[in-house]
C-alpha cells in the first residue's frame, strides 16, 4: 500500500533547536510574557520562540491574560460559530503495533471488523439521520484494505443519502500514503487529509510504535508533503498528548507547520490535540507517561489560538462535556459530536463497546443535546457548512480569504443556513424554538441580511444545500 515513491523525505524536526528555545525561555519575566501577549493580540500569529515563552509561563494571573486574549482572537476571527462533524470508523483492522491504541495488531482481545460497503452505508445513513453533513472517515492500516478499497468507501459515503440527509464533505484520517495513492484520494474529492504525528520526539516515537510501517518516523513526518505533491492542500496535523512533554510537542508541531508554509505557502488547515484515553489492551493509555492535566490542556489550546490564529482547532469527544464547554470559548473552532469509535457503531443501538472500540468517549451527548446545551444556550451557531471546500476555497486560497476576515462575512451566513436546515429536518422542539430565535438575532446583525433572509425562506419552502 505504501510504495515509497515520494521525491524527498527529510527530517526537519530539529530537537536541539526545540530544547534550546525551551531553555532560553525558562521562567520568563512578567514583562516578556506581557509583551508576547500584546504581540498575539494583533492576530498575526506568534513565532515558535514566542510560543515557547507562553508555554513556559507559570504565573496564573498571566495565564488568565492568555485565556482572555485567546477568547478575543477567537471571537474576532471566527465569531460565535462552531463547525460540527462525526468520525466514522471504517475498519479497526491494523498491522501496526502502537502501544497506545486499542486497534494495535498485538491486541488479541479486540474484535476485528472492516465494514462491508452495505454496512458502511448503514452507518452513513445513521449519521445523516442525526443531521450531520460532515464526516471524518477513520481507518486502521492493513494491507488487505488498499487504496482502491478506500476510494470505494469514500464513494459509498458520498452516494449514500437518507431523506434530506447527505454527506457533503468526507475528511479522512488514515495512515500516510504515497503520492500516487494520495492522488486517488484527491480524485474522489476528500476534504481534509488528517494525520497525527502522535509524538515528534524521536526516541519516544520509536518506543511506542513497536511494529509495522508506522515505526518509520520520517515517512509519517513527510505525509503532508506527499499529500501536497498530489494536490491535496487541505491537511490536518496533530499530536497525541500524554506520550511526551507537551511543550516540546507544541513547538515541534509549529516547526512542522512552518516547514509546510515554507515549502507550499500554506500550513495545516486544522490542528487536533487528542489526549490519551484508556484503550483495551494498552497499558500506557491508562498511565500516560506525560499526563497533561486539564489546566495545562486548556492553556495549550489557548496558546495555539494565539500562535496560529487562522488554523482551525478541533476538539473531540475524548474530552468530557464540562471541559468541552470551557474550551469552546478559548479557541476551538470545530467539534465532533455524538461520536462512536468503532466500525458499525452508528447502526448499533449499544454504544459502549470496549471489545471493538478504539478508546472511551468522554462526552456521550447526542447531536441535539450538544447543539442545545453546549452551543445554542451560549449563543454559538452550529455550522454544518461545506461551502468553501465545494467552491474550491482550500489551501492557500482559503488562508488568504481567512486572513482578510472574509471568514466572518461568508462563513457566518452559511452557518445560519446549514443550522436552519438542521432545525427544519432534525431538531427537537426545544432546540428548534431556541435555534430559530438565535438565527433571528444573528440575522439582524448581518451586513447582507436581505439576501440571507431570502435564502432562509427558500429553506423553509423545502430547498436544501444553499450556500454563499
Ligand atoms: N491508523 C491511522 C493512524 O494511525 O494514523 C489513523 C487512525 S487512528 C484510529 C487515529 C488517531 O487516534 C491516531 O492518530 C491517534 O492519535 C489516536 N489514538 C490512538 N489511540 C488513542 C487513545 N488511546 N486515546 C486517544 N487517541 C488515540
Ligand atoms: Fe493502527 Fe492507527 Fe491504532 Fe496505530 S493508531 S494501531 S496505526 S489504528
Amino acid at each position: 500500500m505504501n510504495a515509497k515513491n515520494s521525491k524527498t523525505e527529510t527530517d526537519f524536526i530539529n530537537e536541539d533547536n526545540i530544547w534550546d528555545m525551551l531553555n532560553e525561555t525558562e521562567s520568563p519575566s512578567e514583562a516578556l510574557v506581557k509583551e508576547t501577549i500584546a504581540k498575539a493580540k494583533e492576530a498575526k500569529g506568534l513565532s515558535i520562540k514566542d510560543t515557547a515563552v507562553l508555554l513556559q509561563n507559570t504565573d496564573k494571573e498571566l495565564d488568565e491574560l492568555i485565556f482572555q486574549t485567546a477568547k478575543e482572537i477567537k471571537l474576532h476571527i471566527y465569531g460565535k460559530r462552531m463547525v460540527l462533524f462525526a468520525p466514522l470508523y471504517v475498519s479497526n483492522e491494523c498491522a501496526n503495533d502502537c502501544a497506545y491504541c486499542g486497534f494495535a495488531s498485538t491486541n488479541s482481545d479486540l474484535k476485528r471488523k472492516t465494514l462491508k460497503m452495505e454496512e458502511l452505508a448503514k452507518d452513513v445513513r445513521a449519521i445523516e439521520d442525526m443531521g450531520h453533513k460532515r464526516v471524518l472517515l477513520v481507518y486502521g492500516e492493513h494491507p488487505k484494505n488498499d487504496i482502491d478499497w478506500m476510494v470505494e468507501t469514500i464513494k459509498t459515503t458520498y452516494k449514500t443519502k437518507s431523506g434530506n440527509g447527505e454527506i457533503r464533505r468526507a475528511n479522512i484520517n488514515c495512515a500516510p500514503l504515497s503520492v500516487e495513492e494520495f492522488k486517488k484520494l484527491k480524485e474522489v474529492g476528500i476534504g481534509t487529509y488528517q494525520c497525527f504525528q502522535e509524538t515528534y520526539h524521536k526516541e519516544t516515537y520509536k518506543k511506542v510504535h513497536r511494529g509495522g510501517i508506522k515505526r518509520d518516523y520520517t515517512w509519517r513526518l513527510n505525509a503532508f508533503h506527499r499529500a501536497q505533491e498530489a494536490g491535496i492542500d487541505d491537511i490536518g496535523a496533530g499530536v497525541l498528548f500524554g506520550l511526551y512533554d507537551h511543550r516540546f510537542e507544541v513547538l515541534a508541531l509549529l516547526m512542522h507547520a512552518e516547514q509546510l508554509e515554507k515549502d507550499f505557502g500554506v500550513g495545516p488547515h486544522t490542528i487536533s490535540f487528542p489526549r490519551l484515553e484508556p484503550a483495551l489492551g494498552s497499558e500506557i493509555s491508562y498511565n500516560p507517561p506525560y499526563l497533561l492535566d486539564d489546566y495545562n490542556f486548556k492553556k495549550l489550546v489557548a496558546i495555539l489560538r494565539l500562535a496560529v490564529p487562522y488554523t482551525g482547532l478541533i476538539l473531540t469527544t475524548r474530552e468530557t462535556a464540562e471541559l468541552r464547554n470551557e474550551l469552546l470559548e478559548i479557541g476551538v473552532s470545530q467539534l465532533s459530536a455524538a461520536s462512536r469509535t468503532y466500525p458499525g457503531a452508528y447502526a448499533d443501538p449499544e454504544f459502549d463497546r470496549p471489545d471493538v472500540q478504539q478508546f472511551c468517549i468522554g462526552d456521550n451527548r447526542s447531536l441535539d443535546e450538544v447543539i442545545y446545551d453546549m452551543l445554542v444556550t451560549f449563543e454559538y451557531i452550529p455550522s454544518f457548512c461545506t461551502g468553501c471546500y465545494r467552491l474550491g476555497r482550500t489551501g492557500d486560497h482559503f488562508m488568504g480569504l481567512a486572513k482578510t476576515a472574509f471568514i466572518n462575512r461568508c462563513c457566518l451566513p452559511n452557518a445560519l443556513l446549514t443550522f436552519d436546515e438542521y432545525l427544519e429536518d432534525y431538531a427537537s422542539e426545544k432546540t428548534k424554538k431556541a435555534g430559530r430565535e438565535l438565527i433571528k438575532k444573528e440575522l439582524a446583525a448581518l451586513p447582507d441580511k436581505e439576501k440571507v433572509s431570502c435564502m432562509l425562506e427558500r429553506i423553509s419552502a423545502g430547498e436544501r444545500d444553499l450556500f454563499l
